[in-house]
């Protein structure tokens, strides 16, 4: 929510009116911004400008210690992001402009990509060093990096990131199989197949390197050569990752990892803290010569955690695999009582139909020009569970979703983005895996209403 007042008088402060935040947010925020809600809004930014200068809008999506986040009117029409306060929540609708959200959307989409995925671009500027640096961190609220759209393609094309009925996984080295096989039907350019340029394993970056140093392929003048490793990893040091034999690859440029607020996936100050049993990752890197007389080097890459290392299924933190573990105790439950079983799909990509169109965006606008159509928000549940075998009663389909934080602004968006789900699939029912509530509630407690919610979803009984 915010509150409004004189950024000289603390004590002044005041909430909106009845309506107003909705306006503003609407006008402003997330999966808004558009002409009509503009106008809409412009009255309330319009008051409180001529109430006289200074007049501020402060967010609470961050809690009451510290700075708090600001908007400020301007040109008595829209609200600017205050640069020099911290950024809002990112579960908070003021966290990017509706523009960026367009962008953000339209990432998590999966697209065609017949002229390859974007990773690179040929020469332009100087070589990336970036020694040391710390990772960036990348979640659902934003923008998908290139990297994370490859893999989560091979993946899910591959089969990976379903669980069978049996809940046995394949092999590590048969999952390795399934996505170099899906890579020969995707393009790293648009006469370069994926294959050619993509190994399973650290053990074979020299044989890459080589092949991009020899300029293999054909690859037209807006790239330039380059390849890809996909393999499991202990975690990441600033400026490195772990690698399963304890060494560190040095990253030239920058490293993307996935990770949800809890900080979970921070990374470790040295390469042996970095392995720990309950710890591991995917990393996808992308290999090129940083500039047109430098060697080929390890150049960028994306972290995802995963299942195990000896398993590529992804999670988004721990709290899943928990949700996991307790999928697997329903499983069982539902078969042995009433004889159906289930698949485990994990979705990568954005279930949503709303049509995400480029042409709603007008690239060369800013944060003071409304959007055509306001973004679509991200529909990404955490696990899709598909029933096996007949039933009287329930849905063949049912979301799951792990509710992994207290806060408002997290819970307020779940609340507006679970049952946006539950419409894209045709109204499906959800169940939510919740770490928090009820309070008075056990977590043991709260993990027995999980399974017997998901098995009257399922099933129509508890
Ligand atoms: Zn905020």
């Amino acid at each position: 929510m915010l509150t409004v007042g004189h950024r000289n008088n603390r004590a002044g402060r005041g909430d909106l009116d009845d309506g107003e935040f909705e306006l503003l947010s609407g006008a402003f925020g997330r999966n808004g911004g558009t002409r009509e809600q503009r106008g809409l809004a412009q009255p309330v930014v319009q008051k409180y400008q001529d109430l006289g200068s200074g007049r501020w809008f402060y967010c609470d999506c961050r809690g009451s210690d510290g700075l708090s986040p600001v908007l400020y009117p301007s040109a008595r029409s829209h609200l600017v992001r205050h640069a020099d306060r911290p950024s809002h929540d990112e579960n908070c609708t003021f966290f990017c402009p509706p523009r960026e959200e367009w962008r953000i959307t339209n990432s998590h989409r999966m697209r065609e990509r017949p002229g390859g995925y974007g990773l690179i671009q040929n020469f332009a500027g100087g070589a990336v060093t970036a020694p040391d640096r710390e990772p960036v961190r990348s979640s659902q609220n934003s923008r998908r990096p290139g990297l994370a759209t490859l893999l989560f393609t091979l993946l899910t094309e591959s089969d990976v990131m379903t669980i069978g009925t049996n809940g046995r996984r394949s092999r590590y080295e048969s999952q390795l199989a399934d996505i170099y096989r899906a890579s020969r039907l995707m393009r790293l350019d648009a006469d370069i197949r994926l294959s050619d340029f993509l190994c399973t394993g650290f053990e074979r970056q020299d044989m890459l390197e080589g092949r991009i140093a020899r300029g293999w392929g054909r690859w037209r003048n807006s790239t330039r050569p380059h390849g890809l490793i996909i393999d499991t990893i202990h975690g990441v040091v600033p400026g490195g990752l772990v690698k399963k034999d304890g060494q560190v690859l040095r990253i030239a440029g920058r490293i993307s990892v996935f990770g949800e607020q809890d900080g979970d996936n921070r990374a470790a100050r040295r390469p042996e803290d970095a392995i720990r049993p309950d710890r591991s990752y995917v990393a996808i890197v992308l290999f090129a010569r940083p500039a047109p007389d430098a060697p080929v080097t390890a150049y960028s890459a994306y972290v995802h955690p995963c299942w195990t290392m000896e398993d590529l299924l992804l999670v988004d933190s721990n709290l899943e695999r928990s949700t996991l573990f307790q999928l697997s105790r329903t499983r069982s439950w539902v078969h042995r009582y009433d004889n159906v079983s289930f698949t485990i799909e994990k979705p990568l990509f954005d279930i949503g139909n709303a049509q995400a169109g480029d042409g709603d965006l007008d690239e060369g606008g800013d944060e003071a020009d409304p959007v055509a159509v306001a973004a679509p928000p991200v529909l990404l549940p955490d696990f899709i569970v598909h029933r096996h075998g007949h039933a009287e009663a329930g849905s063949t389909t049912v979301i799951v979703e792990t509710m992994g934080y207290a806060d408002t602004a997290y819970r307020e968006r779940k609340a507006r983005t679970v049952p946006a789900m539950s419409r894209a699939l045709g109204g499906v029912p959800y169940v939510k895996h919740d770490f928090h509530y009820p309070s008075a509630k056990t977590q043991d407690e709260r993990d027995l209403t999980f399974r017997g919610s998901l098995r009257s979803a399922l099933v129509g009984r508890w």
